[in-house]
């Protein structure tokens, strides 16, 4: 019990990280719609539906135990990974720390299965006919470890950090719709914003389209690929640069410096470009475990990252005519 209470420092530490674990598993189980709603920023009500594999009864009991990992059969496994998930302990933690109903349904069963948990344990359980897929509502996070709970920030800022969250896998998986509520309004509805472009436009209302230029770099071992915009059209701050390495959303100076680099003298001092990049690399050529929030990556060769970033950016401003 208490190494799951200290497991749960590293794995919720706030509730976009519970977002988070939970989206990266409905993505992870292949769904084409993820739904999200959160309520008071997440700290009292936490949903994520998906239309993915789903789980049979068994998968379902296994999933919430400490350990257990449906993605890892080898230890060479962790060298080719492109999955997120591989610590095999998110669900269970977050099940460990609040109260969750877990309702999931597989193709090879004909019923599926809700799961009651509370402090980890089950107290419940029903089955569920319906479609495939996964539904995981989290209660009261935290409600069993009152002085961690009183680290939760307010609902307004803990819900600004899962919006923020979703705005990320909004743009790096256009093959994937969400829906997002906050408090029963909805926020963000993908559905019929099927090109990346559409996507910032989505989320991002004062970016014009017109202003995006298409980035587009493959050195063969590192693809670079992305919207920037004009050196007109840059911001006061680096909020606004976007940076993901395969799909996982990065903050890495060294990168953000080899994007503003690629804009040379155009970009004034003080003045940061709006971008969305996608860095796509063999995933044997990158650690994305170096960091417990996973927002740091450690390549093999960081200097030709490096410069094929600043490369491909330059080619696009240049294309655009600066
Ligand atoms: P990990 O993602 O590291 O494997 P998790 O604790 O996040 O560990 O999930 C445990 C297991 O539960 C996963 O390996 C997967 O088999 C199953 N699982 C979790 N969420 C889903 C989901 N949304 N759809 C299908 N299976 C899921
Ligand atoms: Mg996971």
């Amino acid at each position: 019990d208490v190494v799951r209470k200290i497991a749960a420092g590293e794995v919720v530490t706030g509730c976009f990280s519970v977002v988070k674990e939970l989206v990266e598993n409905s993505i992870d189980a292949g769904a084409s719609l993820v739904e999200i709603e959160i309520r008071s920023g997440g700290k009292e009500y936490i949903m994520v539906r998906d239309n993915g594999s789903g789980m049979t009864n068994q998968e379902a009991k296994l999933a919430i135990k400490p350990h257990t990992t449906s993605k890892i059969s080898s230890i060479e496994d962790l060298d080719s990974l492109i999955t997120f998930g591989f610590r095999g302990e998110a669900l269970s933690t977050i099940a460990s720390v609040s109260r969750m109903r877990l309702s999931t349904a597989a193709d090879s069963e004909e019923l599926g299965t809700i799961l009651e948990i509370a402090g980890g344990s089950v107290t419940g359980q029903k089955p569920l006919s319906g479609s495939n897929g996964t539904f995981v509502e989290v209660f009261d996070l935290l409600y069993n470890t009152p002085a961690r709970r009183k680290f939760l920030k307010s609902a307004s800022i803990e819900g600004r950090m899962v919006t923020e969250m979703i705005q990320r896998f909004i743009l790096a998986f256009e093959n994937v719709d969400f829906v997002y509520s906050r408090d029963s309004q909805t926020v963000f509805d993908t559905r019929g914003a099927g090109s990346l472009q559409d996507r910032i436009a989505l989320i991002y209302p004062g970016i014009s389209t017109r202003d995006l230029i298409p980035v587009s770099g493959d050195s063969g071992e590192i693809k670079v690929n992305g919207y920037v915009t004009l050196p007109s059209r840059t911001r006061k701050n680096r909020m606004g640069e976007n940076i993901f390495v395969n799909r996982r959303y990065v903050r890495q100076f060294e990168l953000n410096y080899a994007l503003e680099r690629g804009y040379g003298e155009t970009l004034q001092k003080g003045n940061f470009p709006f971008a969305v990049l996608f860095i796509d690399i063999d995933p044997q050529e990158v650690d994305v475990n170096i960091h417990p929030q996973k927002l740091e990556v450690k390549f093999a060769s960081t200097a030709a990252v490096l410069d094929e970033v600043k490369r491909a950016v330059r080619s696009a401003i240049k294309g655009a005519g600066h």
